[in-house]
């Protein structure tokens, strides 16, 4: 099997050993690294001693029997090799989580901690603040995450953030559950998808002789935590009974002085099925926005995909990859994936030429600054004599400044050639385009300007 492949294979094989075992045997599985599969015998290396002798001695057949169903083969085996060196490089955190657990008290919650977020998103390890790269566009929702993190309910209750699909809110939604899980583990998060939530209210109101007993196992569920994250809650029903029980989850967690996370594609008062109570409860703390990162913050953010994977690459390919995925960090990773796994499987370098080779993208380099001051003049309905110029009228300025920021970020010339091009020094063309990258995460109007100025380009 192609390394990548045998990536997949294990990451599937330990998505079903999660299901499929008992919690007590996760932090085993975890830390688990697959070595091969050869002849039907899948090989991982632990580095817990431990690990290795309960998992055999306890769960040997439940193993067996997902690596056969997944790998098809009726004669599958496997065998679990402790090495020392993995046992080294065993990650702090994971060194953490064992501790904790292996407390006692505290390991119950840990784990309930964990397999709460676990089983309800496929708990990536990776969605922590660590992971997370911050930049312009997303440097506030970060910080104001992190502090809910820091001082749950103390802050900013409810904490609603919001943005379009692939920007990182359920990455940080779930920083916030690990950063409790190895910081505060007496604290109990529970972190739900609101379909999950809908479902399970529906399948416990229903009418029969439990309801009572079961909807007081729900209340008690959702209520008896103390950090609640709830993701997209613009798929909230319209139902009033499922409504007035959101409401009553909500007003009891926060009557109770405990923090309430939410996250959106969309500001409250856009979701269309939310009633007006429940607006002004998500209203009532605060609400931060994710924007698109900008192009360093998208280099950045694939720089550590390629780190993480130990996968070598040229400037030039993440630079073409990171220009041509601006709106959603998952569609740039996928890209970035994408084109990682062609040059392991071909045997070729990761370079622009395969980027481009992979992902045939809409060229941008076609497009000149002439092209952007142009549209940019247009767009603001001024002379693109006076862009290029020097008058100093405020839309004229900020048509200038909006044109010389994307022309460094569409063509992803440098500022010197850019400033050949205005006829200006090298120095005021960086202030331009840092001032509007600043600005753009604060002013709106701008931002959208930005986005319909690019749309006309057809860049997005
Ligand atoms: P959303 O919930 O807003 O749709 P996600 O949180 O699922 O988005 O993020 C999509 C993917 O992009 C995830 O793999 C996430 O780890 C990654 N991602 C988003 N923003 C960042 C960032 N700033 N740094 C690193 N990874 C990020
Ligand atoms: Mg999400």
């Amino acid at each position: 099997m192609e390394n990548m492949e045998l990536k997949n294979f294990w990451e599937q094989i330990k998505a079903e050993l999660i299901e499929v075992l008992p919690e007590s045997a996760h932090p085993w599985i975890y830390p688990l690294e697959v070595s091969g599969y050869d002849k039907g015998i899948l090989t991982v290396v632990t580095g817990q001693m431990m690990g290795r002798d309960l998992l055999r001695k306890n769960h040997y057949h439940q193993i067996v029997d997902v690596i056969k169903k997944i790998s098809k083969n009726e004669n599958a085996d496997f065998v679990i090799i402790y090495d020392e060196k993995a046992a080294k490089n065993l990650k702090k955190e994971n060194e953490k989580i064992q501790k904790k657990v292996l407390e006692g008290k505290l390991k119950e919650q840990a784990m309930e901690n964990l397999s709460s977020m676990q089983s309800a998103s496929n708990l990536n390890l990776k969605y922590k603040f660590e992971n997370f790269v911050v930049g312009k566009s997303n440097e506030f929702a970060y910080k104001v995450t992190m502090a809910v993190a820091e001082n749950p309910a103390k802050k900013y209750n409810p904490l609603f953030i919001y943005g379009n699909s692939g920007l990182g809110k359920t990455h940080l939604m779930q920083a916030i559950g690990h950063y409790t899980i190895f910081h505060n583990p007496k604290l109990k998060v529970k972190y739900t998808k609101t379909e999950d939530y809908v479902n399970d209210f529906i399948s416990n109101s229903r009418n029969s002789k439990d309801t009572i007993e079961n909807m007081s196992k729900f209340n008690k569920k959702y209520t008896n935590i103390d950090i609640i994250l709830i993701d997209d809650i613009q798929f909230i029903e319209s139902k009033n009974k499922t409504m007035s029980q959101m409401q009553h989850t909500f007003d009891s967690l926060y009557n109770k002085g405990k923090q309430i996370v939410i996250t959106s594609d969309r500001v409250p008062k856009d979701i269309p099925t939310l009633t007006a109570a429940l607006c002004s409860r998500f209203e009532m703390g605060l609400m931060v926005e994710l924007t698109p990162p900008d192009l360093d913050t998208r280099i950045e953010i694939i720089r550590k995909l390629a780190a993480d994977n130990d996968l070598k690459y040229t400037e030039d390919a993440l630079k073409y990859i990171a220009m041509n995925f601006e709106k959603n960090v998952r569609e740039l990773e996928g890209a970035f994936n994408k084109v990682s796994a062609y040059a392991e499987i071909t045997g070729k370098a990761l370079d622009i030429n395969l980027a481009r080779e992979v992902l045939k993208c809409k060229e941008t380099d076609s497009i000149s600054p002439d092209k952007i001051a142009e549209v940019t003049a247009e767009y603001f309905d001024v002379d693109v004599n006076d862009i290029k110029g020097t008058a100093r009228g405020q839309k004229v300025s900020l048509a200038r400044h909006i044109a010389i920021y994307l022309a460094r970020e569409i063509t992803g010339k440098s500022f010197v050639s850019i400033a050949e091009y205005y006829n200006k020094k090298h120095t005021t063309i960086m202030f331009a385009h840092d001032k509007i990258k600043k600005e753009l995460s604060l002013k709106r109007d701008l931002a959208e300007a930005v986005r319909e100025i690019k749309q006309v380009l057809k860049v997005i």
